[in-house]
């Protein structure tokens, strides 16, 4: 078997050992005799699976009693619409604007209410910082922000000031690039929601962790579907769950503490990151990273060579050598590396080797 270094980013590389224990399972479950894909819902053997994934979340991050976990369909652009749907009532809200992702949540809050921009992170034609200076308005029903933004390269290390101080509105993040990268205080957000398929498994489910307090105060004239109070009545199981989904996220999970959890992958993600931003910043005439210092991601670092050819010429070689998947965004092209929990530090010194001898070659 001859595995390449993906740094796709999303569905994005997992770990080995979790694929294998995934093929190892997949016929026969636990000696039940089928496979999991084909267990019922509402059987024993799911309902731990679907349990154990729940509370290894309340353990990563350590969720408080406050705060409820749920399951959800959708993605997170789902969530882009159920956010407004359920708290926004045509009044206000205030969202961060780093790109793609914000944008898209903003405009899908239009359709129920007045979502404005309470900052931007533009400057010119890219995106180059999680703004700090917010301009909040008094009324808004919440905030939002995404906490990295996959496409620009672009993330929060300190979420701004204001949002900790207790005056500002309901604090809703989108996480799904940067779920579980280092701990998080969870007590500070009234929502947190990812899309699966970066830093906690395969697609296909999306996890949210929300306030119990928000939660309660969701508009009541929506299908049961598309309330979260709902949902959360039910374990997440009022409907067929995506059960393989949440079967190799808990697997996903198992890994993360046994690594050391939260703290560990933030350990293991800051060593990636300055190996990988070092040789770009000690290349700085070849690397060009259009990213402030203090935004720069941890998770999708984005950079340009000095001409679009050499580009081109930098993805066939690398994908000659086994490195796959290093095209940045359509939308603003150039290089980027994601490199999610599961990225093991050796690919990022492979990586980063590759680099060097790269530009020493055409420099
Ligand atoms: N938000 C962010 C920050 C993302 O990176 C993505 C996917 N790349 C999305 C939202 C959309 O997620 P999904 O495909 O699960 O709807």
């Amino acid at each position: 078997m001859s595995r390449v270094i993906n740094f796709s980013a999303g569905p994005a590389t997992l770990p080995v050992s979790v694929l294998e224990e995934i093929r190892d399972e997949m016929m026969d479950f636990k000696g039940s005799g089928m496979s999991l894909l084909e267990h019922s819902h509402r059987g024993a053997e799911y309902t731990e699976v679907h349990e154990t994934a729940t509370a290894l979340v309340r353990e990563l991050f350590a969720v408080p009693d406050t705060h409820e976990v749920l399951w959800l369909q959708g993605g997170a652009s789902g969530q882009f619409a159920m956010v407004p749907m359920n708290f926004l009532g045509g009044g206000v809200a205030d969202y961060v604007d780093t790109g793609s992702w914000s944008k898209k949540a903003q405009v899908a809050a239009g359709f129920y209410g007045k979502p404005r921009y309470a900052a931007t992170g533009k400057e010119g034609e890219r995106y180059v910082r999680a703004p700090q200076k917010l301009d909040l308005s008094a009324d808004a029903k919440y905030v939002h922000l995404t906490s990295n933004a996959t496409i620009a390269g672009v993330q929060y290390h300190s979420f701004p000031e204001v949002l900790s101080s207790g005056t500002a509105a309901p604090l809703v993040a989108d996480m799904s690039s940067d779920m579980l990268w280092r701990p998080v205080d969870v007590s500070k957000f009234s929502l947190i929601y990812a899309g699966a398929q970066k830093n906690l498994g395969p697609a296909g489910v999306t996890l949210a962790i929300i306030e119990k307090s928000l939660m309660a105060k969701g508009n009541q004239e929506l299908p049961e579907m598309l309330r979260y109070d709902f949902i959360a009545s039910k374990g997440s199981t009022h409907n067929t769950p995506p059960v393989f989904a949440i079967y190799a996220v808990g697997k996903v999970l198992a890994w993360v503490k046994a690594q050391g959890g939260a703290a560990a992958m933030e350990k293991r993600n800051r060593a990636k990151a300055e190996m990988l931003y070092g040789t770009i910043d000690g290349n700085a005439e070849f690397f060009r990273c259009p990213i402030e210092k203090a935004s720069r991601s941890v998770m999708n670092v984005v950079f340009n060579l000095p001409t679009p050819e050499l580009e081109k010429a930098f993805l066939d070689e690398g994908k000659k050598n086994g490195l796959v998947n290093m095209k940045g965004h359509r939308s603003v092209g150039g290089i980027r590396i994601s490199m999610y929990n599961a990225m093991d530090p050796e690919n990022i010194q492979t990586l980063t080797a590759f680099m060097k001898d790269f530009a020493a070659k055409n420099g």
